[in-house]
């Protein structure tokens, strides 16, 4: 598949968050939504930082979606609501323009969460679509803040909703490309597009190769269940965020080293080049360079080992990946290492970070049958080093966006 021939959606039956969603719509305008559309969180099996390298990812959605159910209006306002916020937030269409784009280093002049949803709105009509107001009411069972995305969660549900009632026609890299501006301009937030493509273009068994150069996207078959093995995730309940500190220093980092190198991006550096970085470079920044430059190579590796010898293979790639994290890139806290060192200690064949890090979860590769000694091993050394109890759970990846009733 490539990234400009969309899978068909895949049809499901509704779940306990489309009738979260619905009711909230009910208590919010008192009739029935018009539809409901949904859209996924994703992991990262690997691939961190990469994406606004220009670089390679390796991510899939995972069985949690934010809904948004949603019906026109006769006038031409927006009006936004969430079971995660007290308030609805309700602005003319028009005004969007003067909302957004929220100027560098503000905040944005609406509740934050709502310059996720309200940005997408904005940005669709920037790319110019239009249409009637309406309402949105959101419910989502997406941990929030744990490196789970969801925050593309509820772009992807939102873009999907409004590009159909909007008949914008948008494909859903364009739609990936919406949610990214929104997060991008209207919230403030300088990530990359793996989330967005992630939680548009997911498969179930199906990890997205992407490369963010292009947007050329490969479904990759993961075969973890075949193999017999589980993906444990591990959210360490340390929220993170990304529009501030640690995130934008890191692309900081990357951007002077692609100076140094004299290349547009990182992309453009490979593992040989990396002795002439180290003399060319401070000490930081060479640490920053070589994690991008061999995560790229990591996940060429991974989607290699995982065509030719399955999922069984991969552990080690992984463990290397979150070495080059915690001593390189310097994106790891405490309980993220904790998480990834006691699960590989019960066994686990290869365990990482996950998402942007300073806080977010952990993923481990593990024996079907060894779900609950692993969790337990995790739940145990955080008690033991008095973190916060994680939140243990298995994801298989899933479908992404679509418009579920
Ligand atoms: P992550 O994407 O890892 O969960 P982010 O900081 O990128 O973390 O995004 C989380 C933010 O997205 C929340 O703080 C909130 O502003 C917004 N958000 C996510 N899900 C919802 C939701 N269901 N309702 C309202 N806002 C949400
Ligand atoms: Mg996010």
């Amino acid at each position: 598949m490539t990234a400009s021939e969309p899978a068909p959606p895949t049809p499901t039956t509704p779940t306990a968050t489309d009738a979260d969603a619905a009711t909230l719509f009910a208590e919010l305008t008192g009739r029935e939504p018009d539809g409901v559309w949904s859209a996924p969180g994703r992991a990262n099996l690997i691939g961190e930082h990469t994406d606004y390298n220009e670089g390679f990812v390796l991510p899939f959605a995972i069985p949690f979606r934010t809904v948004a159910a949603v019906g026109v209006r006769d006038d031409a306002r927006i009006r936004v609501a969430s079971t995660f916020a007290e308030d609805a937030v309700e602005v003319a269409l028009d005004d969007l323009d003067d909302l957004f784009p929220t100027p560098a280093g503000t905040s944005p002049r609406v509740p934050e969460w709502a310059a996720y949803p309200l940005g997408v709105a904005w940005a669709l009509r920037q790319a110019g679509a239009s249409g009637p107001g309406v309402d949105i009411a959101i419910a989502s069972d997406v941990p929030v803040g744990a490196g789970l995305s969801s925050s593309a969660a509820i772009e992807g549900a939102a873009a999907s909703a409004l590009n159909d009632l909007w008949s914008a026609g948008l494909d859903r890299v364009a739609l990936a490309r919406i949610g990214r501006r929104a997060e991008n301009e209207a919230v403030g937030a300088p990530t990359g597009i793996m989330d967005q493509m992630a939680s548009m273009l997911g498969e179930p068994d199906a990890a997205i190769f992407l490369d963010c150069r292009t947007l050329d996207a490969a479904l990759v078959p993961v075969g973890v269940a075949e193999a017999g093995l589980a993906i444990l995730v591990m959210d360490t309940r340390v929220k993170h965020a990304h529009s501030t500190g640690g995130y934008r220093e890191r692309r900081a980092s990357c951007e002077k080293g692609a100076e140094i190198m004299g290349v547009p991006s990182l992309r453009d550096v490979s593992v040989d080049d990396l002795p002439r970085a180290a003399e060319l470079m401070d000490d930081v920044t060479f640490r920053r360079v070589r994690h991008i430059v061999t995560e790229n190579q990591r996940v060429l590796d991974t989607v290699r080992v995982l065509r030719e010898d399955g999922a069984r293979a991969i552990g080690d790639l992984l463990v290397a990946s979150h070495a080059s994290m915690r001593d390189d890139f310097e994106i790891s806290v405490p309980e993220l290492d904790t998480a990834v060192d006691a699960a590989l200690a019960a066994g686990a064949l290869g365990a990482r970070m996950t998402g942007g890090g300073f806080g977010g979860a952990a993923i481990a590769l593990i024996e079907q049958d060894a779900v609950k000694s692993v969790s337990d091993a995790v739940a145990a050394a955080f008690a033991a080093s008095g973190f916060e109890a994680p939140a243990v759970f298995t994801v298989t990846p899933a479908a992404g966006a679509h418009r579920d009733v």
